[in-house]
Protein backbone atom coordinates (compact mmCIF):
# COMPACT_ATOMS: atom_id res chain seq x y z
CA UNK A 1 0.00 0.00 0.00
CA UNK A 2 1.48 3.09 -1.04
CA UNK A 3 0.13 6.66 1.21
CA UNK A 4 -0.11 9.86 -0.03
CA UNK A 5 -0.99 12.49 2.80
CA UNK A 6 0.16 16.49 3.44
CA UNK A 7 3.42 16.55 6.12
CA UNK A 8 0.77 18.82 8.27
CA UNK A 9 -1.21 15.10 8.91
CA UNK A 10 0.92 14.14 11.13
CA UNK A 11 0.95 17.26 13.37
CA UNK A 12 -2.85 16.78 13.35
CA UNK A 13 -4.76 16.38 16.73
CA UNK A 14 -8.12 17.24 17.77
CA UNK A 15 -8.07 19.86 20.69
CA UNK A 16 -11.74 18.74 21.99
CA UNK A 17 -12.25 21.34 24.66
CA UNK A 18 -9.91 24.32 23.56
CA UNK A 19 -11.77 24.05 19.91
CA UNK A 20 -14.04 27.24 19.10
CA UNK A 21 -16.48 24.56 17.34
CA UNK A 22 -17.51 21.29 17.78
CA UNK A 23 -18.48 18.81 14.63
CA UNK A 24 -21.07 17.31 17.19
CA UNK A 25 -23.15 20.06 16.71
CA UNK A 26 -24.75 21.82 12.93
CA UNK A 27 -24.64 18.64 10.78
CA UNK A 28 -26.33 15.62 10.46
CA UNK A 29 -24.60 12.41 11.83
CA UNK A 30 -24.52 9.90 8.75
CA UNK A 31 -24.77 6.28 10.33
CA UNK A 32 -22.56 3.86 7.80
CA UNK A 33 -24.39 0.30 6.94
CA UNK A 34 -21.70 -1.56 9.84
CA UNK A 35 -22.27 0.65 13.00
CA UNK A 36 -26.28 0.55 12.13
CA UNK A 37 -26.04 -3.47 12.33
CA UNK A 38 -24.08 -2.61 15.25
CA UNK A 39 -26.79 -0.17 16.97
CA UNK A 40 -29.50 -3.62 16.05
CA UNK A 41 -27.47 -5.31 18.83
CA UNK A 42 -26.84 -2.80 21.54
CA UNK A 43 -29.08 -3.73 25.08
CA UNK A 44 -30.68 -1.95 27.72
CA UNK A 45 -31.76 1.50 27.77
CA UNK A 46 -28.86 2.91 25.51
CA UNK A 47 -29.95 0.89 23.23
CA UNK A 48 -33.28 1.99 22.49
CA UNK A 49 -32.21 5.44 22.81
CA UNK A 50 -30.13 4.61 19.83
CA UNK A 51 -32.47 3.08 17.91
CA UNK A 52 -35.05 5.89 19.09
CA UNK A 53 -32.46 8.86 17.45
CA UNK A 54 -32.33 6.84 14.21
CA UNK A 55 -33.62 8.09 11.29
CA UNK A 56 -33.81 5.98 7.87
CA UNK A 57 -34.22 6.97 4.12
CA UNK A 58 -35.17 4.74 1.63
CA UNK A 59 -34.76 5.39 -2.12
CA UNK A 60 -35.02 3.39 -5.39
CA UNK A 61 -31.79 2.12 -6.22
CA UNK A 62 -30.98 0.25 -9.83
CA UNK A 63 -31.04 -2.95 -7.77
CA UNK A 64 -34.16 -2.57 -5.33
CA UNK A 65 -34.39 -0.33 -2.73
CA UNK A 66 -31.17 1.34 -0.85
CA UNK A 67 -31.28 2.44 2.83
CA UNK A 68 -29.63 5.38 4.70
CA UNK A 69 -29.69 6.22 7.89
CA UNK A 70 -28.71 9.21 10.03
CA UNK A 71 -28.91 10.90 13.80
CA UNK A 72 -30.75 14.10 12.70
CA UNK A 73 -29.94 17.37 15.24
CA UNK A 74 -32.05 18.44 18.17
CA UNK A 75 -33.96 21.20 17.82
CA UNK A 76 -30.80 23.30 19.23
CA UNK A 77 -28.71 22.08 16.60
CA UNK A 78 -27.04 19.75 18.57
CA UNK A 79 -26.35 15.89 17.65
CA UNK A 80 -28.69 13.66 20.25
CA UNK A 81 -25.71 12.07 22.17
CA UNK A 82 -23.74 15.83 22.97
CA UNK A 83 -24.91 16.14 26.70
CA UNK A 84 -24.83 19.42 28.24
CA UNK A 85 -21.40 18.98 29.04
CA UNK A 86 -20.30 18.77 25.76
CA UNK A 87 -19.10 15.49 26.32
CA UNK A 88 -20.70 12.36 23.77
CA UNK A 89 -22.93 9.72 25.74
CA UNK A 90 -22.21 7.41 22.75
CA UNK A 91 -18.56 7.45 23.42
CA UNK A 92 -18.99 7.39 27.25
CA UNK A 93 -21.41 4.29 26.82
CA UNK A 94 -19.83 2.09 23.88
CA UNK A 95 -15.96 3.87 23.36
CA UNK A 96 -14.24 5.62 20.41
CA UNK A 97 -14.74 2.43 18.13
CA UNK A 98 -18.56 2.27 18.18
CA UNK A 99 -18.86 5.71 17.18
CA UNK A 100 -20.22 6.07 13.31
CA UNK A 101 -17.37 6.26 10.81
CA UNK A 102 -18.12 9.85 10.18
CA UNK A 103 -17.38 10.43 14.12
CA UNK A 104 -14.48 8.19 14.21
CA UNK A 105 -12.67 9.46 11.41
CA UNK A 106 -13.40 13.21 11.35
CA UNK A 107 -11.75 15.65 10.25
CA UNK A 108 -9.38 12.60 8.48
CA UNK A 109 -11.06 11.60 5.19
CA UNK A 110 -9.19 9.05 2.70
CA UNK A 111 -9.95 7.65 -0.87
CA UNK A 112 -8.11 4.34 -1.85
CA UNK A 113 -7.84 3.14 -4.95
CA UNK A 114 -6.32 -0.18 -5.59
CA UNK A 115 -3.09 0.21 -3.96
CA UNK A 116 -2.71 4.07 -3.79
CA UNK A 117 -4.32 5.17 -0.34
CA UNK A 118 -4.88 9.23 -0.36
CA UNK A 119 -5.72 10.72 3.36
CA UNK A 120 -6.03 13.97 4.58
CA UNK A 121 -7.87 16.28 6.85
CA UNK A 122 -10.76 18.39 6.45
CA UNK A 123 -10.64 22.64 6.74
CA UNK A 124 -13.91 22.72 8.65
CA UNK A 125 -11.89 21.53 12.00
CA UNK A 126 -10.71 24.54 13.06
CA UNK A 127 -7.35 23.10 13.95
CA UNK A 128 -7.16 21.46 10.60
CA UNK A 129 -7.66 24.97 9.31
CA UNK A 130 -4.93 26.36 11.58
CA UNK A 131 -2.43 23.72 10.17
CA UNK A 132 -3.63 24.43 7.06
CA UNK A 133 -2.48 28.22 6.39
CA UNK A 134 0.01 27.46 9.13
CA UNK A 135 2.79 28.38 7.27
CA UNK A 136 2.32 30.55 3.79
CA UNK A 137 6.05 30.74 3.03
CA UNK A 138 6.33 27.41 2.02
CA UNK A 139 4.19 24.78 -0.63
CA UNK A 140 2.72 22.41 1.01
CA UNK A 141 4.72 19.36 1.27
CA UNK A 142 2.92 15.74 0.08
CA UNK A 143 4.97 12.73 1.81
CA UNK A 144 4.33 10.06 -0.25
CA UNK A 145 5.47 6.41 1.31
CA UNK A 146 5.02 2.77 1.48
CA UNK A 147 5.98 1.99 4.98
CA UNK A 148 4.78 2.30 8.08
CA UNK A 149 5.31 6.04 9.92
CA UNK A 150 5.06 4.91 13.44
CA UNK A 151 2.22 7.48 13.81
CA UNK A 152 -0.93 5.22 14.49
CA UNK A 153 -3.50 7.80 12.60
CA UNK A 154 -1.95 6.84 9.54
CA UNK A 155 -0.46 3.31 9.90
CA UNK A 156 -4.34 2.12 10.45
CA UNK A 157 -4.63 3.39 6.32
CA UNK A 158 -1.59 0.50 5.21
CA UNK A 159 -3.80 -1.79 6.48
CA UNK A 160 -6.61 -1.34 3.82
CA UNK A 161 -6.26 -2.46 0.33
CA UNK A 162 -9.12 -2.33 -2.91
CA UNK A 163 -8.98 -5.23 -5.59
CA UNK A 164 -5.80 -4.81 -7.45
CA UNK A 165 -6.22 -2.48 -10.68
CA UNK A 166 -5.72 -3.56 -13.98
CA UNK A 167 -2.50 -2.12 -16.70
CA UNK A 168 -5.36 -0.09 -18.35
CA UNK A 169 -6.58 1.03 -14.21
CA UNK A 170 -3.43 1.76 -12.94
CA UNK A 171 -2.04 4.00 -15.89
CA UNK A 172 -5.29 6.25 -15.83
CA UNK A 173 -4.88 6.60 -12.38
CA UNK A 174 -0.95 7.29 -12.46
CA UNK A 175 -1.26 9.79 -15.13
CA UNK A 176 -4.45 11.67 -13.24
CA UNK A 177 -2.05 12.00 -10.47
CA UNK A 178 1.04 13.14 -12.44
CA UNK A 179 -0.90 15.83 -13.47
CA UNK A 180 -2.40 16.78 -9.97
CA UNK A 181 0.85 16.63 -8.43
CA UNK A 182 2.30 18.91 -11.44
CA UNK A 183 -0.84 21.02 -10.89
CA UNK A 184 -0.53 21.98 -7.03
CA UNK A 185 3.62 22.55 -8.32
CA UNK A 186 2.52 25.18 -10.59
CA UNK A 187 0.07 26.72 -8.01
CA UNK A 188 2.76 27.02 -5.53
CA UNK A 189 5.91 27.95 -7.47
CA UNK A 190 5.70 31.71 -6.49
CA UNK A 191 8.40 32.59 -9.16
CA UNK A 192 5.58 33.03 -11.45
CA UNK A 193 3.10 35.67 -11.52
CA UNK A 194 -0.73 34.58 -10.07
CA UNK A 195 -2.25 35.46 -13.14
CA UNK A 196 -0.08 32.79 -14.99
CA UNK A 197 -0.49 30.27 -12.35
CA UNK A 198 -4.07 30.73 -12.45
CA UNK A 199 -3.65 30.70 -16.02
CA UNK A 200 -2.89 26.79 -15.86
CA UNK A 201 -5.50 25.88 -13.64
CA UNK A 202 -8.52 27.81 -16.31
CA UNK A 203 -6.83 26.66 -19.49
CA UNK A 204 -7.11 23.09 -17.58
CA UNK A 205 -10.75 23.39 -16.82
CA UNK A 206 -11.29 24.40 -19.92
CA UNK A 207 -9.60 21.18 -21.81
CA UNK A 208 -12.12 19.19 -19.45
CA UNK A 209 -15.09 20.92 -20.67
CA UNK A 210 -15.80 23.79 -17.89
CA UNK A 211 -16.16 27.27 -19.33
CA UNK A 212 -14.25 29.43 -16.98
CA UNK A 213 -15.90 33.09 -17.95
CA UNK A 214 -19.77 31.25 -17.33
CA UNK A 215 -18.45 30.95 -13.54
CA UNK A 216 -19.54 35.02 -13.09
CA UNK A 217 -20.37 36.48 -10.17
CA UNK A 218 -24.34 36.58 -11.20
CA UNK A 219 -23.86 32.81 -11.90
CA UNK A 220 -22.28 32.07 -8.27
CA UNK A 221 -24.50 33.94 -6.71
CA UNK A 222 -27.44 32.00 -8.59
CA UNK A 223 -26.07 29.02 -7.40
CA UNK A 224 -25.72 29.65 -3.82
CA UNK A 225 -28.83 30.60 -3.56
CA UNK A 226 -29.66 26.89 -4.77
CA UNK A 227 -27.60 25.53 -1.94
CA UNK A 228 -28.91 23.81 1.36
CA UNK A 229 -28.26 25.44 4.58
CA UNK A 230 -26.57 23.63 6.63
CA UNK A 231 -25.19 25.99 9.74
CA UNK A 232 -26.40 29.40 10.39
CA UNK A 233 -23.30 30.90 10.24
CA UNK A 234 -23.32 30.59 6.12
CA UNK A 235 -26.24 32.78 6.44
CA UNK A 236 -23.60 35.54 8.10
CA UNK A 237 -20.86 35.65 5.62
CA UNK A 238 -22.88 35.52 2.73
CA UNK A 239 -25.56 38.03 3.07
CA UNK A 240 -22.75 40.68 3.27
CA UNK A 241 -22.16 39.03 -0.57
CA UNK A 242 -25.59 39.26 -1.65
CA UNK A 243 -25.78 43.25 -0.29
CA UNK A 244 -22.07 43.74 -1.52
CA UNK A 245 -23.55 42.35 -5.34
CA UNK A 246 -26.19 45.92 -5.20
CA UNK A 247 -24.13 48.51 -2.99
CA UNK A 248 -20.32 47.35 -4.15
CA UNK A 249 -17.92 45.32 -2.53
CA UNK A 250 -16.05 46.87 0.70
CA UNK A 251 -12.89 44.97 -0.54
CA UNK A 252 -13.63 44.89 -3.98
CA UNK A 253 -9.25 44.56 -5.12
CA UNK A 254 -9.53 41.42 -3.88
CA UNK A 255 -11.86 40.79 -6.97
CA UNK A 256 -9.46 41.52 -9.64
CA UNK A 257 -6.35 39.62 -7.55
CA UNK A 258 -2.60 40.24 -7.43
CA UNK A 259 -2.39 39.15 -10.70
CA UNK A 260 1.40 40.39 -11.50
CA UNK A 261 2.45 39.05 -7.75
CA UNK A 262 5.44 36.61 -7.73
CA UNK A 263 6.03 37.08 -4.04
CA UNK A 264 9.77 38.24 -4.97
CA UNK A 265 10.78 41.81 -3.28
CA UNK A 266 10.32 43.51 -0.41
CA UNK A 267 7.20 42.64 1.62
CA UNK A 268 4.49 45.65 2.09
CA UNK A 269 4.17 47.36 5.32
CA UNK A 270 3.29 44.99 8.05
CA UNK A 271 -0.84 45.44 8.84
CA UNK A 272 -1.10 47.12 5.92
CA UNK A 273 -4.17 46.45 3.37
CA UNK A 274 -1.43 45.35 0.66
CA UNK A 275 0.08 42.68 3.61
CA UNK A 276 -3.07 41.28 4.05
CA UNK A 277 -4.22 41.29 0.42
CA UNK A 278 -0.42 39.04 -0.19
CA UNK A 279 -1.46 37.06 2.64
CA UNK A 280 -4.83 36.16 1.72
CA UNK A 281 -3.28 35.51 -2.13
CA UNK A 282 -1.65 32.98 -0.73
CA UNK A 283 -4.15 31.79 1.74
CA UNK A 284 -6.32 31.22 -1.64
CA UNK A 285 -3.59 28.99 -2.99
CA UNK A 286 -3.35 27.23 -0.15
CA UNK A 287 -7.29 26.50 -0.34
CA UNK A 288 -6.76 25.73 -4.02
CA UNK A 289 -3.55 22.88 -3.23
CA UNK A 290 -5.99 21.82 -0.50
CA UNK A 291 -9.23 20.64 -3.05
CA UNK A 292 -6.55 19.53 -5.67
CA UNK A 293 -5.38 17.32 -3.78
CA UNK A 294 -8.14 15.89 -1.99
CA UNK A 295 -10.84 15.76 -4.82
CA UNK A 296 -8.59 15.36 -7.98
CA UNK A 297 -9.03 11.29 -7.42
CA UNK A 298 -12.79 11.92 -8.25
CA UNK A 299 -11.65 12.66 -11.50
CA UNK A 300 -10.74 8.57 -11.57
CA UNK A 301 -13.95 7.74 -9.86
CA UNK A 302 -16.32 9.80 -12.30
CA UNK A 303 -14.23 9.02 -15.48
CA UNK A 304 -14.18 12.69 -15.82
CA UNK A 305 -12.31 15.91 -14.44
CA UNK A 306 -15.35 18.03 -15.83
CA UNK A 307 -16.89 18.42 -11.64
CA UNK A 308 -13.19 18.38 -10.11
CA UNK A 309 -12.80 22.11 -12.46
CA UNK A 310 -16.26 22.72 -11.92
CA UNK A 311 -15.37 22.61 -7.68
CA UNK A 312 -11.88 24.28 -8.59
CA UNK A 313 -13.29 27.25 -10.63
CA UNK A 314 -16.21 27.90 -8.02
CA UNK A 315 -14.72 27.29 -4.87
CA UNK A 316 -11.71 29.69 -6.09
CA UNK A 317 -14.42 32.48 -6.83
CA UNK A 318 -16.82 31.82 -3.99
CA UNK A 319 -13.72 32.00 -2.00
CA UNK A 320 -12.88 35.63 -3.68
CA UNK A 321 -16.60 37.30 -3.03
CA UNK A 322 -16.78 36.16 0.78
CA UNK A 323 -13.68 37.87 1.10
CA UNK A 324 -14.33 40.40 -1.00
CA UNK A 325 -16.98 41.01 0.76
CA UNK A 326 -15.88 41.77 4.32
CA UNK A 327 -15.34 45.23 5.93
CA UNK A 328 -11.90 45.96 5.62
CA UNK A 329 -10.77 45.91 8.74
CA UNK A 330 -11.93 42.54 9.24
CA UNK A 331 -10.37 41.73 5.93
CA UNK A 332 -6.92 42.97 7.63
CA UNK A 333 -7.13 39.91 10.17
CA UNK A 334 -6.11 36.64 8.91
CA UNK A 335 -8.25 34.54 11.35
CA UNK A 336 -11.24 36.22 10.14
CA UNK A 337 -9.95 35.35 6.70
CA UNK A 338 -9.52 32.08 7.52
CA UNK A 339 -12.47 31.33 9.48
CA UNK A 340 -14.52 32.23 5.76
CA UNK A 341 -12.47 28.73 4.30
CA UNK A 342 -13.85 26.60 7.58
CA UNK A 343 -17.37 28.13 7.16
CA UNK A 344 -17.19 27.41 3.11
CA UNK A 345 -15.84 24.23 3.72
CA UNK A 346 -18.75 23.14 6.32
CA UNK A 347 -21.63 24.47 4.19
CA UNK A 348 -20.41 23.11 0.96
CA UNK A 349 -17.29 19.73 1.81
CA UNK A 350 -19.95 18.54 4.32
CA UNK A 351 -23.21 18.94 2.80
CA UNK A 352 -23.38 15.70 -0.10
CA UNK A 353 -26.31 17.82 -1.78
CA UNK A 354 -24.33 21.23 -1.98
CA UNK A 355 -21.17 19.16 -2.62
CA UNK A 356 -23.05 17.63 -5.69
CA UNK A 357 -24.69 20.92 -6.86
CA UNK A 358 -20.95 22.66 -7.15
CA UNK A 359 -19.83 20.11 -9.37
CA UNK A 360 -22.77 19.72 -11.47
CA UNK A 361 -23.81 21.81 -14.23
S1 LIG B 1 -13.70 20.28 14.97
FE1 LIG B 1 -11.62 19.34 14.98
S2 LIG B 1 -10.55 20.13 16.81
FE2 LIG B 1 -12.77 20.60 17.00
S3 LIG B 1 -13.61 18.91 18.23
FE3 LIG B 1 -13.88 18.33 16.05
S4 LIG B 1 -12.00 17.20 15.45
FE4 LIG B 1 -11.59 18.24 17.40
Amino acid sequence: MRMEYPEYYERFECIAGACTDSCCARWEIDVDDESYYTYQTVQGPFGDRIRGCLHEEVKEGEDGPEYEWSFPLTPDRRCPFLNDADLCDMYTALGHDKLPRTCREFPRGDAVVGKYHQIDVALACPEANRLIFEDLEHPIKYINRAEPTGVPALDRYCAVEEPALSGEETGRLYDLLEERNQLMEVLQDWSFPLKDRYGVLFALATEYGVDASAENHEALVELIDRMELLDERWTRVYDPVKRAMDEGFPCDFVLQGLAEWTGAGTRPEEGSLDAAMVDSEKELVRFLVYLVFRYYIDGYFENSLTGVYRLLLRGFHMMRLLLAALPQEAFLDAETRRDLYHVWSREVEHSPENFRLIKSE
